[in-house]
């Protein structure tokens, strides 16, 4: 996608006490673009997920969607600018119904609440079978289709997807990035954190690897694989 700059990330700085541990983050993201974001345990991937949807405050820099300062608002209000987190681990509420958990994601949009949640029911059959049931009944992948159930009923126009892969096995992994296609496909734009970095570089149009809390390199899907060190260090191709 060659679309405008959807939502830019510029000099950010962020962390938990005095040492930061996101050292001045440049990107980028274009509207419709799948955005990998590679990095090992610790270099602050998730730090960024939680800034960029308003969890975590920054120290200095600025977080922007078309242009607008997002950094300075509550993460309600960033939620409803559509900029929408599913965070790892997933975090359904284990003793609500699987169709409750995904009305919960509609709280911002009472208006066609309902009808979008019949469309998540289509889009994502086994939860359609398990709708009745406790969410804490789902295994591992039914709950992360769940919480994705639940962040796209928030309207994203940004979903960050933080670790959707993490203790899911193969079978599943596979059924999942067969959704993330899917909505690549539908254009969503779409920031994706994920240890299987093959898999999630396969669907993205460009990634951004990040070491230490610092941008070390970026470029398109085809350009990190095509780098060496990078794939040796990040792909499993050593
Ligand atoms: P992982 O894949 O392990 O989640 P990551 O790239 O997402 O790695 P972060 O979770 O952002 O990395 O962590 C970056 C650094 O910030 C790590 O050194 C971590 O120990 C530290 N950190 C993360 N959360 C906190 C916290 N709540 N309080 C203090 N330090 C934290």
């Amino acid at each position: 996608p060659q679309g405008p700059e959807l939502l830019g990330v510029s000099r950010l700085v962020a962390g938990y006490g005095a040492e930061p541990v996101l050292h001045g983050i440049n990107l980028k993201i274009r509207q419709g673009e799948m955005v990998a974001l590679l990095g090992a345990n610790g270099a602050g991937k998730s730090t960024l997920m939680r800034v960029l949807s308003g969890l975590h405050p920054a120290q200095s820099g600025g977080v922007h969607l078309n242009g607008e300062v997002l950094n300075t608002m509550p993460a309600e209000k960033i939620a409803g600018r559509g900029v929408v987190l599913v965070p790892e681990g997933r975090q359904v509420f284990p003793e609500l119904s699987v169709l409750d958990n995904i009305r919960l994601g509609g709280f911002l949009h009472a208006e066609d609440r309902e009808a979008r949640v019949q469309g998540m029911l289509e889009r994502f059959p086994r939860l359609r079978e398990r709708q009745h049931q406790r969410a804490g009944l789902l295994s591992g992948g039914e709950q992360q289709m769940l919480a994705l159930a639940r962040g796209l009923m928030a309207k994203p126009r940004v979903l960050l997807l933080d670790e959707p892969s993490l203790g899911l096995a193969p079978k599943i992994i596979a059924e999942l990035f067969e959704v993330l296609d899917q909505l690549r496909r539908e254009d969503m734009t779409i920031l994706l954190v994920d240890q299987m970095a093959a898999l999630a570089l396969a669907l993205a149009d460009r990634a951004y690897v990040i070491e230490g809390g610092r941008v070390v390199a970026q470029g398109t899907a085809d350009e990190i694989r095509a780098n060496v060190d990078l794939a040796n260090a990040y792909l499993g191709n050593a």
